[in-house]
């Protein structure tokens, strides 16, 4: 199984097992890791407490690593993430729970999912969001393998850092930005699943002897600062990856890569050399994506190794909407390298 994916790649659970040397060296060059959360008073948290038995659970969509996501009702259809037991088991994950709901409630855009609130009450702990009805650009690029022309291509990459711009203005960090997580809803674009705290426990929780489990399709959104921390944790160590707004907007360039070309990058190489390449300061190399200067430098931008060179997310929609404008009304699935030469 090749981590960054590809056709052969078919379910979230399966995981590929990497060697990490638990020597690795840190990165020190990153900004730190962002923890504004606000203090919480019970009251104000209660108004978000859903109690589980009002839940109608339905038909489950998908397990992801935080536990499955289940079809659901509450006052009209909606999404119920159901968070796996296993690593949540005491007052201390379960303090962390509430934290991450205090990030969720204060999220209020277009383009993101919307909060609904959660049940925190143990055993039983779960997320109820909207529930998105079009499909993943996962879904769209990888598996119906839709070609968006370069106008639909720069409306979604405006749209992600529109949403993913209020994100970071509210001081949160999405930690988890791939393709998967972002939904097209009749040309609008859906964010889901950001700050969820659990990006952590997927280094504890999957560990197996002394591999690092890595799910395929994840290593190639990871910025050099995060890839060359990770490395097999000891079992208290509560170390986390630093994820920043600087890793959020190389995860972005990922996703501006795939929008582009189809496919991921470092397509087919194995997690070791990915990891290895992308630790060293290492790009896909761009020669073969026929594309203007502009559309390329947003990608080399995203994918600077030094956190401190990456643009932030306004800087990004500015230079997205200076992006020329295509007028000529080609065919929608019209293969994107194939209609470049008016813009470059
Ligand atoms: P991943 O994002 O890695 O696919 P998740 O655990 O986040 O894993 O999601 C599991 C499944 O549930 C996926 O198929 C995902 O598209 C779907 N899903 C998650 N949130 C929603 C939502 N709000 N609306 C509709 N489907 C959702
Ligand atoms: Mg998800």
């Amino acid at each position: 199984v090749s981590a960054s994916g590809s056709g052969s790649i078919s379910t979230d659970s399966e995981q590929t097992p990497v060697r990490v040397d638990s020597q690795d060296s840190q990165v020190s060059d990153g900004e730190a890791v962002d923890r504004t959360w606000p203090r919480q008073n019970s009251l104000s948290m209660r108004e978000w407490d859903i109690p589980f038995d009002e839940l109608k659970i339905g038909e489950p969509i998908g397990t992801g690593r935080f536990g499955t996501v289940y079809r659901g009702n509450w006052h009209g259809d909606v999404a119920i993430r159901v968070l796996n037991m296993d690593y949540l088991d005491d007052e201390k994950t379960l303090e962390a729970f509430k934290l991450e709901v205090a990030t969720f409630r204060k999220t209020r855009h277009e383009n993101l999912v919307l909060f609904m609130g959660a049940c925190m009450k143990l055993p039983r702990l779960a997320i109820v969001t909207s529930m998105c009805k079009g499909m993943t650009l996962y879904t769209h690029i990888h598996t119906c393998k839709d070609k968006f022309n370069m106008n639909k291509t720069t409306m979604v990459a405006q749209q992600i850092s529109q949403g993913m711009g209020y994100l970071h203005a509210r001081g949160i960090v999405h930690k988890d930005l791939k393709s998967k997580n972002i939904f097209l809803e009749n040309g609008k674009v859906i964010i889901t699943d950001f700050g969820l705290f659990s990006v952590t426990k997927l280094c504890f929780g999957n560990r197996k002897g002394n591999t690092l489990s890595i799910p395929p399709g994840w290593l190639c959104y990871l910025s050099p600062e995060i890839i060359r921390s990770l490395r097999v944790r000891r079992k208290h160590d509560e170390e986390e990856l630093p994820f920043t707004k600087a890793s959020d907007v190389y995860a972005f360039g990922t996703v501006w890569y795939e929008l582009l070309c189809g496919e991921w990058p470092f397509k087919a190489q194995p997690p070791e050399a990915i990891i290895w390449q992308v630790g060293k300061g290492m790009k896909q190399s761009l020669a073969n994506l026929q594309a203007s200067r502009d559309v390329k430098d947003i990608l080399t931008l995203c994918w600077s190794y030094r956190p401190s060179e990456r643009p932030d997310f306004a800087c990004l929609l500015k230079t997205l909407e200076k992006l020329p404008k295509k007028r000529l009304a080609r065919s929608p699935s019209h293969p994107i390298h194939l209609s470049r030469s008016a813009e470059s």
